[in-house]
């Protein structure tokens, strides 16, 4: 890569024309810990990468209306950190804290988790079952679309061209809300999820479900929002029935790849295993608020 291939533009504005303008194949970096990995191993090999961390805008947790808006290029460590977020979405700070250690948390970010596209992203199954919506800018102007819009398949996301996430807004939270995730991995550190489950729910006063969503990740080629599963919660007391329900449905919902880390029907097995016990935590969570 060319020297001059680098710019670190301060508004959102600079940073899409670069990246709309530029000849060549031009990337936005954030943490750069997919990217500046990417580069070495040779996987990629941009002409042009646009740094989003000097945007100011980008790098924020503002509390809004209830909800909160998160900037597309702040840290894991500043999410787990923000007191104030972390008690509302302990489920997205879940995802959040097993990405990589300490360091890559330092640096790393939602935004860079989500448009990397892997379907093991740990931070993009509770995301998606928060119903966090992206605001996206681009050559054509701003835009929203909800998380669960953006990775089409390994590697590739809905986004334009010139287009980079801005920020996600986290919607108000209900009273009795609780969301947590949980993934299997081979090693209790620094590996890929061989399953991922992230669950997000809502009780009444009397505790019967009101509202659930259930997504699984590294069970297929994106993370997957499994309705039918989310539908076995609903209406119940979240008892053991309705766990088995939630199983059942979240193996159903499988497609994964075989590989050394686990076979596929071993994934199959260990979806239902991560969900229930994901909904289990989620549910614990719920009654506490
Ligand atoms: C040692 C190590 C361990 C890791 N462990 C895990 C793990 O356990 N779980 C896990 O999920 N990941 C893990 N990762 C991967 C990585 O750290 C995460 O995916 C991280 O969240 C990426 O964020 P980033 O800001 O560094 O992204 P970057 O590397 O800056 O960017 C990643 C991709 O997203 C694009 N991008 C970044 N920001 C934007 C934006 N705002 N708008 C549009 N496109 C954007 C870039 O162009 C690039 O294609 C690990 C990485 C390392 C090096």
């Amino acid at each position: 890569m060319a020297e001059e291939g680098y710019a670190a533009p301060d508004t959102v504005e600079a940073a899409v024309s670069l990246l709309g303008e530029a000849g060549g194949d031009a990337r936005a970096m954030a943490g750069g810990t997919d990217i500046m990995v990417q580069l070495h191993a040779d996987l990629i090999d941009p002409d042009l990468i646009v740094d989003l961390k000097n945007i100011p805008e980008l790098c924020t947790i503002a509390e809004v209306t209830g909800g909160f808006r998160v900037g597309a290029a702040v840290t894991g460590m500043e999410l787990m950190d923000h007191a104030a977020f972390a008690a509302t979405w302990p489920g997205v700070v879940d995802g959040v804290a097993l990405i990589g250690s300490v360091q890559v948390k330092g640096r790393a970010s939602i935004g860079g988790n989500l448009c990397n596209a892997s379907p093991a992203a740990d931070s993009v199954p509770p995301l998606i079952a928060a119903e966090a919506v992206a605001t996206i800018a681009g050559p054509n102007g701003s835009r929203e679309a909800p998380v669960a819009d953006i990775i089409t398949g390994p590697g590739q996301t809905s986004l334009a061209r010139g287009e980079i996430i801005t920020s996600f807004l986290f919607p108000s939270r209900p009273p009795h809300s609780g969301d947590a995730y949980l993934r299997l991995t081979p090693r209790t550190e620094m590996d890929i999820a061989i399953v991922g489950a992230g669950v997000n729910l809502t009780l009444d006063d009397g505790g019967v479900c009101v509202a659930a969503r259930v997504v699984l990740g590294a069970v297929a080629p994106t993370p997957i929002l499994v309705a039918e599963a989310a539908d076995a919660l609903i209406g119940t007391r979240v008892d053991d029935a309705a766990l088995a329900g939630l199983a059942k449905a979240a193996s159903a919902a499988c497609n994964p790849i075989d590989d050394k880390r686990g076979t596929k029907l071993y994934r199959i097995k260990t979806a239902a295993v991560m969900a229930r016990r994901a909904a289990e935590k989620a549910l614990e969570r719920a009654r506490e608020n």
